[in-house]
């Protein structure tokens, strides 16, 4: 026992000169921390196991406070303890920090963001249920009520003439996890977060339905013919009404059954691997496309990034402990249509697969070059970041997007004829004309 206690002193003192010398530039020393995290089976999703990782850049506070990132509970200020008597916000709190960690070392170490690098502390909170507030940071309680959801908020300050001042950086918010019966939360959907809606599937297009649904029912009815007189797509208008088929059809047929399936619909979100890279990547990109609201173009670019770092094609699968989450697919086949551009189709993985679409074709066109002897076309996932500079929060998919990576691609890609042919090859396969 005592020998044991002696080699951890030793560790704990080797560990903590090596901190010193490693962060000796910023004078400060941190002490890493072992804990356990989420990951997901490589090849099942839903799937996963509690794995010990170190948690590094912390500072030797004994709490969840490193260089980068500060995880604090709901509204309050402090980092959490390691202490903390509630052993699953420590889980929280150790899941969060790690994967944001690896998804800034992704955007520094492969992406190469100047951005990232120079972004000061972010302040993390879980279990918060407040809505964001431009002008107060967070909304009263009785004023709204958010679960099952992640944001992330700008930066912002309280006006002049208020007695209490208060500024605050941008910052990423987990709400906590509740199990709600889908059919109820589809009826009296509330508590969305008007600053920044999530990733969540079953959020709330429903109340956003508009005569433009029934335009883009009929065209996925043309795609997914195979579905329109199944007894599956009777029952489903028997149980959950015309206006959730219509729904659930924007993707095409294979979401169907998800509504049936699942009786209930809830997400840990800071349980859940790349909804923490989704969050960070939007964090990522804010220098452009500020995190105020959520439309198809800054969703589906936080998911492609969240994509690379999670290494994953389907994205978000449920895990039956942590979430019955619908997943995305980065090769979902369906085409683009003027209704996918709305907010009510935020949630859908439509500009994650284009955006893959794109991937795939430059890497093929690259792989055969490279057989040839001849040098690489371009590298994509360069120019989808490069692409970001030129959007902001409200570009839209068909001209902004589109033409953004086309204007990138001129400047970029080598021989831009051929990269700039590759990708109106890939718009066109999508739908895009
Ligand atoms: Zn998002």
């Amino acid at each position: 026992m005592i020998t044991l206690l002696r080699s951890l002193n030793s560790i704990f003192l080797l560990a903590t000169i090596l901190s010193f010398n490693s962060h000796a530039e910023s004078g400060v020393p941190t002490c890493p921390a072992e804990f356990e995290v989420l990951e997901r089976h490589p090849g099942n999703g839903s799937q996963y196991g509690f794995v010990k990782k170190t948690l590094d850049d912390l500072y030797c506070t004994n709490s969840f406070e490193g260089k980068y990132f500060k995880i604090v509970y709901s509204t309050e200020g402090e980092a959490i303890p390691f202490s903390y008597a509630n052993k699953e916000v420590l889980k929280k709190a150790a899941n969060v920090y790690y994967h944001l960690s690896r998804a800034r070392n992704y955007w520094i170490k492969e992406i190469k963001s100047q951005y990232v690098s120079e972004l000061p502390q972010t302040i993390v909170r879980i279990d918060i249920t407040n809505g964001y507030s431009s002008t107060r940071h967070f909304k009263h309680a009785e004023q709204e009520k958010n679960e099952n959801n992640a944001w992330s908020v700008p930066n912002g300050q309280t006006p002049e003439n208020v007695t209490e001042k208060e500024k605050w950086g941008k910052e990423i918010w987990f709400s906590p996890m509740r199990k709600i019966e889908s059919k109820k939360f589809m009826k009296d959907s509330k508590g969305q977060n008007p600053i920044h809606q999530s990733l969540l599937l079953v959020n709330d297009p429903i109340i956003e339905y508009n005569k433009n649904a029934l335009i883009y029912q009929a065209l996925s009815f043309l795609i997914v013919p195979d579905i329109t007189n199944t007894a599956l797509l009777n029952l489903a208008l028997q149980r959950v009404g015309t206006i959730a088929v219509i729904m659930s059809l924007t993707e095409g047929s294979k979401y169907i059954d998800g509504w049936f399936v699942k009786k209930y619909y809830y997400v840990d979100t800071a349980m859940i691997p790349e909804i923490i890279y989704h969050e960070f990547s939007h964090i990522a990109m804010s220098d452009t496309m500020k995190p105020v609201h959520s439309i198809p173009v800054i969703e589906g670019m936080a998911d492609y990034f969240a994509a690379l770092i999670a290494e994953r094609r389907d994205m978000y699968e449920a895990i039956k402990e942590f979430s019955s989450n619908k997943t995305k697919k980065t090769d979902n086949k369906s085409l683009y249509h003027p209704y996918l551009e709305g907010q009510w189709n935020a949630t859908s993985d439509f500009t994650l697969s284009l955006l893959w679409k794109g991937k795939t074709e430059f890497e093929r066109i690259n792989r055969e070059r490279w057989k040839k002897g001849q040098q690489a076309v371009g590298n994509y996932d360069n120019l989808v970041f490069d692409a970001h500079f030129l959007l902001n929060e409200s570009s839209n998919i068909s001209t902004d997007l589109a033409k953004s990576l086309i204007n990138v691609c001129h400047k970029k890609c080598l021989g831009s004829r051929m990269g700039i042919d590759t990708l109106h090859n890939v718009f066109e396969k999508k739908g895009l004309n």
